[in-house]
């Protein structure tokens, strides 16, 4: 059998820093790629970026680069990963002059990517540039790793790198990884002294998995469902309708929160960051992205009688909006317009706007009696490589009922004529 992996030789590329700078130059990025599939087109390219290394530590960026692709290439966790695609590396060494700090609510130092840690210990970057150095320097970019390194530059010892490197680190240790949900663009940021994290870091960046721990002891905050419904392996359904067609079970705690967010198993590497492998729910995800199919347009059923409120009280009543969809999307956004406006321009600004989790096939659309014109409900079944079927949408007018504020809808156009219910 040949060997499918090939080294290529390094490459130095692009031009050298400008001679009128004051600051020395900086050495001109260098290359090294792993290329599995030699067409880019094909593969998935992952692009790894050297971020606060000095020039004489390219052998030890390049060290830690290839430390994390090999989990990747070979781990057993990252098996549905590899189903899901073929993976190129590409690792970038471009010098910087100064680490990045690890002081939480930390400047950016003079580092490549001016990177920094924010106030709650996660690492952040100047993202333009990092997106600007991988398409200067990689022949294909789908995703970016931003490999940072951090001050003070006597915790790194090469010899130790990365068994014992937890025990040199006094300070270090507390910068988060982090990465991009993949409609934000699909970079992980790691802290070269947390390799492990970065199968986790990849289930945000590629698949769009949310994380399933809960560090916070109280309940997921009404404002928070919005986020839990861009997740598939996370709920606010204590039943886990969500993923009954892969798995049963469901556990209370997720996505931050210790109670009011369900996830589908005790374990997962979503919950256990370094450790655990994927529960069913985020390996069928990873497996299944490829053959994600662009979600079909849902057929509105039937805005129905709002909740009934007291008379004067202040409480917005809503209106349940019903639809027929024939396999769950991702989620559904839903948008609610003031009619007139939305014909003006089809720009108009919402009057509200909400998430929901995609095996809903209904939700209570809040609305103002105060409201004079007629309103339309859009709805858009979203996929998980963020693309939305055309709006589904109905128009309707509320009616205030003699004897109480009892709204009622009145069709005015749209898929259904709900005075015929
Ligand atoms: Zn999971």
């Amino acid at each position: 059998m040949t060997r499918l992996w090939t080294l290529v030789a390094l490459v130095a590329c692009c031009a050298a820093a400008s001679a009128q700078d004051a600051k020395p130059a900086l050495p001109a990025p260098v290359l090294e790629s792993l290329i599995k599939e030699p067409d880019y087109a094909k593969a998935w390219d992952l692009v790894f970026l050297a971020e606060g290394y000095p020039a004489s530590e390219q052998e030890l960026f390049f060290e830690q680069a290839r430390l994390m692709a090999r989990k990747l290439r070979f781990g057993n966790t990252s098996f549905p990963m590899r189903e899901a695609y073929t993976f190129n590396f590409h690792f970038v060494f471009a010098a910087s002059r100064e680490a990045v700090s690890w002081k939480p609510g930390g400047k950016p130092r003079d580092s490549r990517l001016r990177s920094y840690t924010d106030e709650d210990g996660v690492l952040v970057t100047d993202d333009a540039l990092a997106d600007a150095l991988a398409l200067e320097v990689a022949p294909d970019v789908d995703s970016i790793v931003i490999v940072a390194r951090f001050q003070p530059a006597s915790a790194y010892d090469v010899s130790t790198w990365p068994k014992a490197l937890s025990d040199v680190v006094e300070k270090p240790d507390h910068v988060r990884a982090n990465a991009d949900m993949p409609s934000d663009g699909k970079r992980a940021r790691m802290p070269t002294i947390d390799p492990d994290a970065f199968v986790h870091e990849l289930g945000h960046a590629l698949f769009g998995l949310g994380d399933e721990y809960g560090e916070y002891d109280g309940a997921l905050p009404a404002s928070g469902h919005w986020e839990i419904a861009l997740t598939p392996n996370l709920t606010t359904d204590p039943s886990g309708a969500r993923w009954r067609h892969i798995v049963d079970s469901v556990f209370e705690g997720g996505g931050y929160y210790a109670t009011g967010v369900y996830r589908p198993e005790q374990a997962c590497r979503m919950r256990e960051s370094r450790e655990a492998k994927f529960c069913a729910v985020c390996a069928h995800t990873i497996r299944s992205i490829g053959a994600v199919e662009e979600p079909s347009e849902a057929k509105i059923t039937s805005p129905k009688q709002g909740k009934a409120v007291e008379p004067g009280a202040l409480l917005s009543p809503s209106v349940e909006v019903a639809w027929k969809q024939a396999h769950d999307p991702l989620y559904y956004a839903i948008e609610l317009y003031d009619a007139a406006a939305l014909e003006a321009s089809d720009e108009a600004t919402p009057l509200w706007d909400d998430y929901v989790e995609g095996h809903l096939r209904s939700f209570e659309v809040p609305v103002s009696l105060a409201h004079k014109g007629a309103l339309t409900v859009r709805i858009f079944p979203t996929n998980y490589k963020d693309e939305s079927a055309d709006a589904a949408e109905v128009t309707f007018k509320l009616k205030k009922l003699a004897g109480g504020a009892v709204p009622s809808t009145t069709g005015v156009s749209g898929a259904v004529d709900p005075t015929n219910q």
